[in-house]
């Protein structure tokens, strides 16, 4: 099933790229395990865009393998949505109001799980 639309998942600044369909595969997926609504924080971002938001230079958000989520309120769903995300996503980042995954491996980087 496709949760999520270009429109949640397109780079803010309007220039219309979009993540790639193994990434929205994976986010569908991700869905479908936790049950619930996610919202995306950050998609695609396009060099500007990324420079924008204080992106890391080599951020897989650039090659459209890397979506930020927003943490649900209830404390169980977010363990759902970590659990979930560290068993599908190849890099995986903590952030205080999300949570970064990312489909790395694709791009044949190492695994890699962090916290801000
Ligand atoms: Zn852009």
């Amino acid at each position: 099933m496709t949760y999520f639309q270009p429109s949640e998942t397109k780079c803010k600044c309007g220039c219309g790229q979009d993540i790639l369909p193994a990434l929205r595969d994976a986010l569908d997926d991700l869905r479908e395990m936790v049950g619930f609504p996610l919202e995306v924080a950050s998609g695609f971002r396009c060099p500007k865009r990324n420079a924008l938001v204080g992106g890391a230079r080599d951020s897989m958000h650039l090659r459209g393998l890397a979506c930020d989520l927003v943490w649900p309120v209830s404390v169980s769903d977010r363990h759902a949505l970590a659990r979930e995300a560290l068993a599908s996503f190849s890099g995986v980042g903590f952030y205080e109001t999300f949570i970064h995954v990312d489909l790395r491996h694709l791009v044949k980087k190492r695994l890699s799980l962090w916290v801000n």
